[in-house]
């Protein structure tokens, strides 16, 4: 082993140790917790334990060219394990993939064209930027869109990508629309202005264009006069909470279940109608892992006449991943081709056993994660997926049923 490449990784260890993300990562001391907690661990070359130990010696070729590298999904479980506080999740992970990209090392194709896609479009599913309002066109409430006429708003709502274009997600955006106007909120929208976050592009290593990301919307968001910013994404939660504020981008933010958990007394006297239905909810990594939010989703469950509350095997700080998230929403042919399992399936499964005919979410990813979940698991009539949102409108007497 050169000096030269053992010095690439301590070097990039220690810059690391520099970044404020968690503890310095040389302080690892090889207790294998991480790679046992990991859910892909078993199927990687490089777990994270022998991630850390391997670039510690200087063995980032190899590294750098694993097909391992690309299937750490986020679920910050190994993050919140270790006992020296290494921040692998958002630092160690992301910054490999950085150094392998500008080296060369292209990650899978789905990944690359989901770059390009947020790089051309400002979003991740390569779809117009025109078409971003076509979620409202069936919408029964009005919408300020704040690029059309800006005026102060209480709540700035990032719809995000996947609620704008994609149809089983619009259905949960034109709910959570109907509540914050049933509500009384005054919200506004970017309509055709808005772009990506950039969560996924900064965890799957492409710094160069979160940068931008940040820039573009820092420019976006100074223009307008606005109390929060509200998303429905947990993963750009998480984004605008701690990676924003490092290029001096800081503006308050919630997502949806915090925001509305502090709505509860208003929201009660609008449940108007019983919802029967036995429900388990399933932690997202971002919200609930990670910021340890884990009551208001479930209080907000409660609020529902007829719901009833269960809990699946592994939840709150054991949740299971769905597999969705640091680019894994876009990973699951290349884990599966490398030994590893789709976690949204082990997911739906212990949701059936939980005895739940409905697996709530808060993510817009889980929602087609799970429902693809359930026909692969032949779960599809036994559970049904639907997000919070979707319930509490249910509940509310707010229009369009999302399932049959
Ligand atoms: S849990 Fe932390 S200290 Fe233990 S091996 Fe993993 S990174 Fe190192
Ligand atoms: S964040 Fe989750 S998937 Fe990624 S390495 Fe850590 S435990 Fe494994």
């Amino acid at each position: 082993m050169s000096t030269a490449r053992k010095q690439a990784g301590a070097e990039l260890l220690e810059q690391l140790g520099k970044s404020g993300y968690g503890k310095p990562p040389l302080g690892c001391m090889q207790c294998g917790l991480c790679a046992a907690t990991c859910p892909l661990g078993s199927a990687m070359e490089f777990p994270p334990r022998n991630l850390l130990l391997q670039a510690a010696s200087g063995n980032l070729d190899k590294l750098l060219e694993s097909p391992s590298l690309w299937m750490c999904v986020a679920c910050y479980a190994c993050s919140k394990r270790c006992p020296r506080g290494i921040e692998l999740t958002e630092s160690l992970w992301p910054a490999l993939r950085d150094a392998a990209m500008q080296r060369g090392i292209q990650p899978p194709a789905e990944l690359q064209e989901t770059f390009q896609n947020v790089l051309k479009y400002g979003n991740v599913l390569g779809k117009s930027p025109r078409a971003r309002l076509d979620w409202t066109k069936s919408l029964d409430v009005r919408v300020l869109d704040l690029s059309r006429e800006p005026r102060p708003v209480d709540v700035l709502w990032l719809v995000g990508c996947y609620p704008s274009y994609y149809p089983r997600n619009q259905v949960v955006a034109r709910a959570f629309a109907r509540i914050l106007t049933q509500l009384g909120v005054a919200w506004g929208i970017l309509g055709t202005k808005e772009k990506a976050v950039g969560e996924c592009d900064r965890m799957f290593g492409e710094e160069g264009l979160f940068e931008t990301l940040v820039e573009d919307n820092r420019k976006l968001f100074d223009k307008y006069d606005f109390g929060k910013l509200v998303v429905l994404d947990p993963h750009a939660y998480r984004a605008l909470q701690n990676f924003y504020p490092r290029f001096g981008a800081w503006y308050p933010a919630q997502h949806y279940t915090t925001f509305l958990a502090e709505y509860m007394e208003q929201l009660r006297p609008l449940m108007v109608k019983p919802v029967e239905t036995v429900v388990t909810y399933h932690d997202n990594c971002c919200v609930g892992r990670r910021c340890g939010c884990y009551d208001p989703p479930r209080e907000l469950l409660g609020l529902i006449s007829g719901v009833k509350l269960v809990e699946m095997a592994h939840n709150r700080d054991d949740s299971l991943c769905c597999g969705g998230g640091g680019g894994g929403m876009w990973l699951d042919a290349h884990i599966v081709a490398h030994g590893g399992q789709r976690l949204s399936d082990q997911r739906v499964r212990e949701a059936a056993d939980s005895g739940a005919d409905t697996l709530a979410v808060s993510c817009p990813y889980e929602l087609s994660r799970f429902e693809d979940a359930a026909k692969v698991t032949g779960l599809e009539g036994r559970v049904k997926v639907r997000d919070i949102i979707e319930l509490l409108a249910e509940a509310m007497d707010l229009g369009e049923r999302s399932v049959a």
